[in-house]
């Protein structure tokens, strides 16, 4: 049985402990919110759960459509899973179907225009420069700054196609259209196998319901209802079976 063990890491929203394997950790999914580098932030009641059942329901179908995760069991508590331990990539990798957000900001396009595929993006993940995350080419991620090799990279936004075509099927069936996501990978320790780490959940991704209504982090970034509430209402509708 896995058991939990001291607290090793305390992100923006998740925390992070050993367990008594040292190729396993626990991941909790905790209710803080942050957003504009964390400049905006609160708690949202109930958010850690929502956000584990849903993340954990996407990664399980994920691992399903041969995309390999660090998911391994449920936690010690609602809110919390065992994961493989990894070394995390310092990169996040963006898939986009409809522009939003930065995107739009970046190149001065209005917001919900259709891509003709999925765009992939890359960000290095380093909150300390002066633009934090900054936009970043695959070439200069592998051969400038070291932060994956070639290959690896191809692995990446292999998966991440595949990823992306899976979470927009599964939120279509429930009226929900997926305009972007971010998601984060690393090299497992034990396999060193390239594994989907992190988490895929509405603090991470956007979704609008037929009237463009956004179920996601938005509600918190632009102050557009009851946070809780949203995130509470998708865990309702994909947490069918
Ligand atoms: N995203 C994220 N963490 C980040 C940056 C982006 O989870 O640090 C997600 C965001 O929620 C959205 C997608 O990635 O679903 C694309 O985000 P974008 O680049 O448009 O940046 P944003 O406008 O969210 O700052």
């Amino acid at each position: 049985m896995i058991t939990r063990g001291k607290k090793i890491y305390e992100g923006k929203a998740n925390t992070i402990y050993e367990t008594n394997d040292p190729n396993l950790l626990e991941l909790e999914s905790t209710d803080r919110i942050s957003a504009g580098n964390g400049e905006k932030r609160d708690v949202v009641e109930g958010k850690g759960l929502t956000n584990n059942k849903i993340s954990t329901l996407l990664f399980k179908l994920f691992e399903k459509n041969g995309i390999p995760t660090h998911y391994v069991c449920d936690g010690t508590n609602e809110h919390s899973k065992v994961v493989r331990k990894a070394n995390m990539i310092k990169l996040e990798v963006i898939g986009r179907f409809i522009t939003a957000g930065s995107f739009c900001k970046r190149y001065g396009i209005a917001s919900g225009i259709p891509f003709d595929n999925m765009s992939f993006e890359l960000c290095y993940k380093n909150d300390d420069l002066p633009e934090a995350d900054p936009f970043i080419s695959p070439s200069a991620a592998a051969y400038g700054l070291h932060l994956a090799t070639i290959d690896q990279l191809e692995d990446i936004e292999n998966y991440t196609y595949l990823i992306g075509l899976v979470a927009k099927d599964f939120f279509a069936k429930f009226g929900l259209t997926l305009v972007d996501f971010k998601v984060e990978f690393g090299i497992d320790v034990e396999t060193g196998e390239l594994i989907l780490c992190d988490e895929f959940s509405p603090d991470t991704c956007r979704l609008w319901d037929k009237d463009g209504k956004s179920f996601d982090k938005d509600v918190f970034r632009k102050d557009l209802g009851n946070v809780s509430e949203t995130y509470k209402k998708i865990l309702e509708m994909v947490d069918v079976q």
